[in-house]
């Protein structure tokens, strides 16, 4: 459908069906899917097993030193996975154990500064679909499609949830509401390039549509793009708005 490929952002707050969202668009139009919150999972990870002290900056450089971050297609189901220095751990990402450091990890300087470096580079080919925090703002300011994805806190939750009960049955509602309101208020509070709606991204809200029909929306939104078409009529002389 696209005359050229382009680079889509999508960012929006924890548990939103970002990385959904993402994949579909990549799979259609057959571009690569980058989960850059899984990156910052794979480093928390690593700081976790290795006990690094989240204050020491010396210690935090020599780590990251020490980390390799690969994306590998699992031949059996497609998706991609998070391997760390050669090893699989998409699973371990997932857990409530990671989940609870990561945006503490994801708040330092030097690992936003090394993550971001790779990120960008991946890009470099375009085609590709990102999703983050800060994809659209700092990654990729000149994306050609930004999307801000935004739900209902409620259903964020008990999307969360119904995902994570799936490994771990013991998981508690109230546990996954608490991972998300804090998630969420270290990221949009943090000094390092802060979770916000690029001024050019389209918020779209997926509480009341299916998979396919955000799906649908988002597409038409490459086709436009990828046919250098202006989506947005012009917003205010400050350059805010979008398609809520
Ligand atoms: O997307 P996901 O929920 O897996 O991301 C985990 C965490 O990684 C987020 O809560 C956030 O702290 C951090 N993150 C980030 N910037 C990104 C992607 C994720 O700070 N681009």
């Amino acid at each position: 459908m696209s005359a050229h490929k382009i680079i889509i952002a999508i960012d929006g707050y924890s548990s939103c069906g970002k990385s959904t969202l993402a994949q579909q668009m990549a799979k259609k139009l057959g571009y690569s899917y980058i989960d850059s919150g899984a990156m910052y999972r794979a480093i928390t990870l690593y700081f976790i097993r290795n006990n690094i002290d989240l204050k020491n900056h010396d210690e935090i450089l020599v780590a990251l030193g020490n980390i390799h971050l690969t994306f590998e297609v699992d031949e059996m189901t497609g998706t991609s996975e998070m391997h760390l220095n050669d090893e699989n751990v998409e699973r371990q990402i997932r857990e409530m154990l990671v989940a609870d450091k990561v945006s503490d990890v994801a708040a330092i300087k030097e690992v936003r500064s090394f993550a971001v470096a790779q990120q960008k580079r991946m890009g470099k080919k375009k085609g590709i679909v990102m999703d983050g925090r800060d994809i659209g703002t700092t990654v990729f300011p000149d994306a050609e499609l930004k999307i801000f994805l935004t739900a209902d806190p409620a259903v964020r939750v008990q999307r969360r949830y119904e995902e994570l009960f799936k490994t771990d049955p013991h998981i508690s509602l109230e546990e996954v509401r608490h991972n998300l309101e804090i998630r969420d208020y270290i990221d949009t509070s943090r000094a390092e390039s802060p979770l916000r709606k690029a001024d050019d991204a389209i918020v779209l809200d997926n509480t009341n549509l299916t998979r396919e029909e955000q799906l649908d929306i988002a597409l038409e939104w490459v086709a436009d793009r990828a046919t250098n078409k202006s989506l947005i009529p012009d917003p205010s002389p400050k350059g805010k708005g979008g398609i809520a």
